[in-house]
């Protein structure tokens, strides 16, 4: 919680107070809650660790899956017992939830005051100012992102990295999915407005940008003129404080050979690629609409490794789509040995309200799909430990992040291709490129030690 970054002037002063942000859901939310950290901090909110003493409460969701959202309700139902006991303590919901349901989710939990949806994060302000004078619920949510992109500020949480939004939205209509109705049409933003930012991180001593969007390989093929991923890296690429340049997350329809291209020639760009693949079976590929077969996507992984042998590559699959036969499933098992992903994020097929494939026929049991959900999790963890055992004996340039959280004496840093190395280092550290060797190897982190 320390750097802040203020893109825009402060609209109003007013009293201090205290605001609360609980985020679900992917680095875009994450990224949205340091913006809504930004607007507040211009009417008086300063972010405190403790709901239990804030004056608002702000609850960031996630629609992604079904469990997702119902933790909402759950974290609201306990939020509302804070409320009671502190009058005039406030609830806000915004993220992918509130955008989806709007009015219906104000009339469900009567005691939230404040609704506002994805495509109005820049409206915060005033929604709080209105609930605040009128004592009473307030609900907006925009069917659209306006026409011009309001720079929006904000309030980051590391002072290292920095997350960097370049496309908002999603063109793809995968049918399990509900992003594109709550997240609307792939909107880039300008690429002069983007380098002019991260230009401000560097000067601020940031040492790391992940640009995101949900589709971010499609970036500015709706500029005019239009450009691509690949020239905004190599623009990003030229400034000088800027050490790592990361993007998540692209669909491997957009990822064309400039894009590669471009990370191998720029210095700062890591050799790293998260490329959902979402399922190893042609058949399924095509029922949820993904646009491309399994060949295409292992030529996708070819020209990279072609090109950078030692990129690391994750994916997003899912298991138990509707359907999916047992042996559709183990061609997805059968793809993550093949392709030696360095990791995936798996997950169980959850209907989604708006989506095609929810009413359709042929659902797994819940037993069906976690069983195979295990299966496919032992799977990724093999391959990403053997993977991660190459590492050992290597020397690694690693970007310091600060303290282990569940080892404080330790420090934890990332090598480019994304690896966790934990080491004992020291506190002046945090924040520098440092060579370390790695000495041990988990699938999911790296141990090393400083070099003699
Ligand atoms: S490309 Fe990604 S965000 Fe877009 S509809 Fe498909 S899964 Fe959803």
């Amino acid at each position: 919680m320390s750097a802040i970054n203020t893109v825009a002037p402060p609209k109003q002063a007013t009293e201090k107070k205290s605001v609360y942000i609980e985020t679900f859901g992917c680095q875009m939310n994450k990224s949205d809650s340091e913006h809504m950290l930004g607007l507040l901090d211009d009417i008086g909110y300063s972010q405190i660790d403790d709901k239990n003493d804030a004056d608002l409460m702000i609850l960031n969701t996630c629609a992604i899956r079904e469990n997702a959202e119902d933790k909402v309700f759950s974290y609201l139902g306990a939020w509302k017992k804070i409320k009671d006991r502190r009058p005039g303590t406030m609830i806000a919901v915004g993220g992918c939830v509130a955008q989806d349901e709007g009015t219906s989710l104000q009339r469900r939990v009567p005691y939230v005051d404040i609704v506002f949806g994805t495509h109005n994060l820049h409206r915060l302000p005033d929604l709080v100012l209105k609930a605040r004078a009128t004592k009473e619920s307030v609900c907006e949510v925009f069917q659209e992102l306006p026409e011009d992109l309001p720079e929006i500020p904000v309030i980051r949480q590391s002072a290292i990295s920095a997350w960097v939004s370049i496309i908002y939205g999603c063109d793809y209509n995968c049918t399990y999915c509900i992003v594109p109705f709550v997240r609307g049409r792939e909107k880039s933003r300008e690429m002069d407005v983007i380098a002019k930012e991260i230009e401000g991180l560097g000067l601020g001593g940031y040492k790391e940008v992940t640009l995101l969007g949900q589709n971010v390989t499609a970036y500015g093929h709706d500029l005019d003129p239009k450009v691509h991923l690949g020239h905004l890296i190599e623009r990003i690429g030229k400034i000088d404080q800027i050490k790592r340049i990361r993007f998540l997350t692209g669909h491997p329809r957009d990822l064309n050979p400039e894009i590669i291209d471009a990370v191998k020639n720029t210095e700062s760009a890591c050799e790293y690629f998260h490329l959902p693949i979402q399922s190893g079976d042609n058949r399924t590929l095509r029922r949820m609409a993904r646009g491309y077969t399994v060949d295409f996507y292992k030529r996708c992984i070819d020209q990279i490794r072609t090109k950078m042998p030692n990129a690391a590559i994750s994916t997003d699959i899912i298991v138990g789509f509707p359907g999916e036969t047992e042996q559709e499933f183990m061609n997805s098992i059968n793809l993550i040995e093949e392709l030696q992903f360095d990791a995936a994020n798996t997950a169980a097929y959850s209907p989604r309200p708006h989506t095609p494939a929810a009413d359709w026929e042929g659902q797994l049991s819940q037993e069906e799909k976690f069983e195979r959900l295990r299966f496919m999790n032992s799977v990724v963890t093999d391959v990403a430990h053997k993977i991660n055992k190459r590492y050992i004996g290597r020397r690694e340039q690693i970007l310091v992040e600060g303290r282990s959280d569940r080892h404080p004496e330790r420090f934890m840093g990332r090598t480019g291709t994304n690896k966790i190395v934990n080491f004992e280092g020291q506190e002046s550290m945090i924040g520098q490129l440092v060579d370390v060797e790695i000495t041990t190897a988990n699938p999911w982190a790296l141990r090393g030690k400083l070099p003699e």
